[in-house]
């Protein structure tokens, strides 16, 4: 039998607290691709997995699997997804308390793979009863839902989720799933009338496209060939060799029947999706004035009849927009470059106000029917790791901030976790030196002088307000600020590489710059109140634009919605998944060095294993202690019938443990180092 020392040189130790050198990045690297090589994509940072993601099929997430860690303890297993979430419900189930897994990682990490492995454990495990069935399939259902119009190819993944989630799965007092919510945060709308080279539009236009029926296509006006819209050909990526839009459609559509949607609901959703690419199709000329008009009525005539919309009227919102001038309403003629821009501000709105109404009403399904006795929840966040491109925008500057607020609260909880378990126990606790970001935070959101307050400021005044004169507030307002920089502020080093149109955070993660235009183009979606489309007159309500109230920025909205996840995420017990992508080129096997030191950086793992290994590295209940190392003394071999601490007690004092090496808690035994412990363990095998 191979020996407990060379087995841990070979694949590594599996809890990164247990590295000798602790501090060492070179010596976590080191550990994370011995185990790689091994097929051991899972490691733990205490409580935390940190998760490599294979890119490839591994036998590792059978029934067998989910048994094996079904109801055990934590440790007594090799780490696993299957673990955490098995820990989480047992949590729930015994404490009564509500729990959240938060899965974060760069696109193509793993994230959303992970979260679908919780919840088929879920689904497979917890028990059932004729009610739950459906919920159960509803709450997997809603999956192949929203990634069709979540989700598309981009150069990083293939099935990347341009959208953040949050699920909520509430269980009933027998531990039953009964129900589930889901909040969706910023899906990235540009995508819809945009793609880069290499990438695709969201996967539903092509699954309409390639797999819809003859008749629904001639219904739709739609012709079966994605290269004949321009919203489709951006990217110039039609196929995608890994993904089959035909039968993929067939997913879909049964998804949407098992998530509940009505024949009519999909009729009326994918007259949407269709009027989308018929808006992209909508050319324009320009007469010699210079103002722009519709130079062909064919899209105008299906749009008009798919959305039951006067064409007029269309073509008119298509073509002016309406300012206000002495209290009048007055229209005024949008040249070729503003016609356009307006067009794809209305493609988008429409789409984005459509998805939230997807997930309105996959909600509706998921809700329970009765409610229940003492429910509680196991909430899944999947959502955006931190973003660094070559241009970075608004977009990236909303996912890098959510990521600062994660991060606090990373920091914030496991600290506070930790210090609550050394009081609990009775054991002095030693404060730890950590980088607190709330820094950043405040300057982002900060009443009156953060930049998404100066941006609102900006974006709502009447008058000259433009992305330059935002950017103008910016410098005056919290130019001195040490992790904000302009172009006008830098100093001559840093000055060439930063654009004119520029800011620059210095975020927890590293420095990013982030490009101001456009910050300020608000959609109007007047012309779509007048729909008789069932989904377009609910997503585009007429109350809303009689309303005199200041409208809310994209920005604002998105910082609600973030300081109400945090809200949510703080009232739950959390765990964490950290997912890393071994590589850029999808592969098996390769585990690029660079690549992975950057995640483990932005990640903060080092930092997280700082936190833990600041106290104690290893930690047991003595029961658990004591079972497991009974047979190295006499003195508690076959079982010990005193007191639980005295017998390891006895059992440390026998292996010769120096009192600086371990503490004794109320239940719990704390050991210092990793060295202690393995000398135990090998002791053990001999
Ligand atoms: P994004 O932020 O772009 O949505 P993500 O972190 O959600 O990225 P996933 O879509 O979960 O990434 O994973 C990308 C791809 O990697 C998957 O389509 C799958 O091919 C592969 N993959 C991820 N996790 C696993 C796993 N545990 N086993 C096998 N393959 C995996
Ligand atoms: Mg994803």
């Amino acid at each position: 039998m191979e020996s407990a020392l060379t087995a841990r040189d070979r694949v590594g130790v599996q809890d990164f607290v247990l590295l000798e050198n602790h501090t060492s990045e070179a010596a976590f690297m080191e550990n994370l691709r011995k185990r790689f090589k091994e097929n051991l994509i899972y490691t733990y940072i205490g409580s935390v997995l940190v998760s490599v993601n294979p890119y490839k099929d591994l036998e590792i997430y059978t029934k067998n699997h989910m048994e094996r860690y079904r109801g055990v303890n934590f440790y007594e297993v090799s780490p696993h997804i299957y673990a955490v979430s098995d820990n989480s419900y047992r949590s729930m189930r015994t404490e009564r308390k509500d729990q959240c897994i938060l899965i974060s990682g760069e696109s193509g990490a793993g994230k959303t793979e992970a979260s679908k492995k919780i919840l088929q454990y879920y689904a497979v495990t917890c028990p059932a009863s004729d009610q739950v069935e459906t919920v159960k399939d509803r709450l997997l259902q809603s999956n192949p839902v929203l990634e069709a119009f979540g989700n598309a190819k981009t150069l990083r993944n293939d099935n990347s989720s341009r959208f953040g989630k949050y699920m909520d799965i509430q269980f009933d007092f027998k531990g039953a799933p009964v129900g589930g919510h889901i909040l969706n945060y910023l899906l990235e709308k540009s995508r819809v009338v945009h793609q880069n080279h290499g990438e695709r539009n969201f996967h539903i236009f092509y699954q309409l496209i390639e797999g819809a029926e003859e008749d629904l296509l001639r219904r739709l006006g739609l012709e079966r060939n994605p290269q004949q819209y321009q919203y489709l050909v951006k990217g110039n990526c039609p196929k995608v060799s890994s993904i089959n839009d035909r039968s993929d459609w067939k997913v879909v559509r049964k998804a949407l029947s098992v998530v509940g949607f009505n024949e009519d609901e999909v009729e009326e959703l994918l007259n949407i999706i269709a009027s989308v690419l018929h808006l992209g199709n909508i050319q324009y000329g320009g007469e010699d004035s210079g103002n722009a008009y519709i130079t062909t009525d064919t899209q105008i005539k299906y749009l008009a009849r798919l959305l039951g919309v006067d064409g007029l009227v269309l073509k008119e919102a298509l073509t002016h927009k309406k300012i206000i001038a002495k209290g009048e309403e007055l229209k005024s003629p949008l040249n070729l470059e503003q016609a356009a821009s307006a067009r794809d501000a209305l493609s988008k709105a429409v789409y984005g106000r459509t998805f939230t109404w997807l997930v309105n009403k996959i909600n509706v399904s998921l809700a329970y029917r009765v409610t229940p006795h003492n429910a509680s929840v196991i909430g899944l966040l999947d959502i955006y790791g931190f973003e660094v491109f070559q241009h970075n925008s608004f977009e990236q500057f909303c996912i890098n901030y959510c990521n600062e607020k994660l991060q606090q609260l990373f920091i914030e909880l496991t600290l506070k976790s930790e210090q609550d378990e050394y009081e609990a126990e009775g054991i002095t606790w030693e404060p730890v030196q950590y980088f607190n970001n709330k820094i950043i935070c405040d300057l982002v959101e900060e009443k009156f002088k953060g930049i998404i307050s100066i941006l609102d400021e900006e974006c709502l005044r009447p008058g000259d307000a433009s992305d330059i004169t935002f950017l103008e507030k910016l410098e005056n307002t919290v130019g001195g600020h040490a992790h904000l920089t302009t172009h006008k502020l830098a100093d001559g080093k840093t000055r060439k590489v930063m654009g004119r149109e520029e800011f620059r955070l210095l975020h927890y993660a590293g420095e990013v710059n982030y490009n101001v235009n456009g910050v300020c183009v608000r959609a109007h979606g007047a012309v779509m109140c007048m729909s008789d489309n069932k989904i377009l007159t609910q997503c585009f309500d007429r109350a809303e634009l009689k309303d005199n109230k200041r409208p809310e920025t994209a920005a604002t909205q998105f910082k609600t919605s973030l300081a109400k996840l945090m809200e949510i995420l703080m009232s739950k017990e959390p765990s964490y998944v950290r997912c890393i992508k071994p590589n850029d080129a999808k592969q098996a096997g390769r585990f690029d060095e660079v690549l992975i030191r950057h995640q483990v950086k932005y990640l903060g793992l080092m930092e997280n294993l700082r936190v833990r290994r600041a106290g104690f590295a290893y930690r047991r209940h003595y029961e658990t202690f004591l079972q497991r190392y009974k047979s190295l003394c006499p003195e508690t071999w076959p079982s010990w019938q005193g007191k639980l601490a005295d017998g390891v007690s006895t059992l440390v004092k026998h292996l010769g443990y120096k009192p600086e090496e371990y503490k004794l808690g109320r239940s719990k035994i704390f050991i210092r180092f990793p060295k202690t412990l393995f000398a135990t363990e090998d002791a053990l095998e001999t």
